[in-house]
């Protein structure tokens, strides 16, 4: 019998009676996964990628209702993202695979705001992640279950930071790791990735055109394809950014959330955190929900392009790259969740230039001591650039996600800084 079997036998209590099988299990509420299109119900306990009924993303679902889990509970956990492992999808806690991932810092940007007349900015510090950024969080979770459904080799095209961070997890799970990255990434992504012992692979074109490679090579399924949203379980690995912002602020949510998106997988994470939370009277009923703001650069923008009615979707965008590496995804598979979260959210979409995300990175480092990725520049000067148009209120909390630290992007800063 494969193992999943005992495991979904386990979670589901079918098997307790007359067994003595002693498999330890956490506290994972998982129950099975939905279609995001058509909210048709899938195996969780087996190897999925898109839905088979829409070739959409799956989405992990728990049983939960109000008092499942306490939130009171919450102060003794360990000090990283498994601290949420009931709302988690790994079922065996030998397959949890750490490196300390999550529980980052909230920072009040007070400087920042004094210059600009905010009264209430605080930054998320992504950055300090394993491996340098919130991919970290995604990968963990991913590679945490591949490890459980037995997979034994793992593949991705990415943009720099989640192939970094696959590498990272499938060397502690003893897992294969594929990298498939485009050429023109810096160095310090490809050269951490070889450090790790994955295969990389580096290819002419964007994400787009490594996930074409990813294909190729993934013919015969021999890899656990990790690419963003085609399977299940990154997304719930960066929902935890949502949980950790309520908790951290106390069960008081920003305003605005301020998120550099590429695949959009934190922004639709957050979002479905924030609607857990709801479920599991975490947060009450009636809360407001933060308006939710996509920040692209101007190179590749194909969100704020659909988002504001210049194309129906982003299925035919042409991209070109930019300094802000994780954001150059021309055709996100995702874009269909990313634009319910936006409406839903009362959100916008907005895109900065380069020059804008290096004065951000400039700004942010210069006043704060913060030295984000382009990424975390962007959504500063997208939140400057807000405020100007009178979409943002001074007097608003607006929340911004530096997702990953500069370090790794010397090859594209060098030289650049604002004065
Ligand atoms: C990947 C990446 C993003 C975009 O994240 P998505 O979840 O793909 O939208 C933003 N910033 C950094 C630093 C990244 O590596
Ligand atoms: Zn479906």
């Amino acid at each position: 019998m494969p193992k999943w079997y005992l495991l979904h036998a386990l979670l589901t209590g079918t098997f307790r009676e007359n067994t003595t099988m002693t498999l330890t299990t956490t506290s994972s509420l998982l129950s099975d996964l939905h279609c995001s299109q058509c909210g048709s119900t899938h195996n969780a306990f087996v190897r999925q990628t898109l839905s088979s009924c829409c070739q959409a993303p799956l989405l992990c679902q728990y049983t939960i209702d109000v008092g499942s889990v306490l939130k009171a509970g919450l102060v003794t956990r360990t000090k990283s993202l498994w601290r949420y492992e009931e709302l988690l999808p790994v079922i065996q806690p030998e397959n949890q695979i750490s490196l300390g991932e999550g529980f980052t810092p909230l920072l009040t940007l007070n400087r920042l705001a004094d210059t600009y007349s905010f009264r209430h900015l605080t930054l998320k510090d992504e950055g300090l992640n394993p491996t340098g950024s919130f991919k970290a969080r995604g990968l963990c979770m991913a590679i945490s279950k591949a490890k459980e459904l037995g997979e034994q080799a793992c593949i991705i095209p990415t943009a720099g930071n989640a192939g970094v961070a696959m590498a990272a997890y499938c060397a502690r799970a003893g897992l294969e790791a594929v990298v498939v990255m485009p050429r023109h990434t810096p160095d310090a992504f490809k050269e951490e990735c070889i450090g790790y012992n994955a295969n990389l692979i580096q290819v002419d074109g964007l994400i787009n055109d490594c996930a074409a490679k990813v294909q190729e090579l993934n013919q015969q399924g021999a890899y656990f394809d990790v690419s963003t949203l085609k399977e299940p379980y990154r997304l719930e690995g960066k929902k935890t950014m949502g949980y950790e912002i309520a908790e951290q602020l106390n069960w008081q949510l920003p305003d605005v959330i301020m998120y550099p998106t590429g695949g959009g997988t934190g922004l639709i994470g957050i979002w479905k955190a924030f609607h857990e939370m709801k479920a599991l009277g975490w947060l009450a009923k009636e809360q407001r929900l933060p308006r939710m703001v996509a920040v692209q650069a101007e190179n590749c923008a194909p969100v704020v392009d659909t988002y504001l009615g210049k194309q129906i979707n982003s299925k035919q965008y042409i991209g070109k790259p930019t300094l802000a590496n994780g954001l150059a995804v021309p055709r996100p598979i995702g874009e269909p969740l990313m634009m319910s979260v936006l409406r839903e959210s009362g959100g916008t979409a907005i895109a900065v230039s380069e020059d804008d995300m290096l004065e951000g990175v400039s700004e942010l480092c210069r006043h704060e001591g913060i030295f984000a990725a382009p990424e975390g520049g962007a959504i500063w000067a997208a939140t400057k650039k807000l405020l100007h148009q009178g979409w943002l209120q001074p007097d608003e909390h607006v929340l911004l996600l530096n997702t990953g630290s500069g370090q790794k992007y010397l090859d594209n800063i060098k030289g650049k800084w604002h004065r």
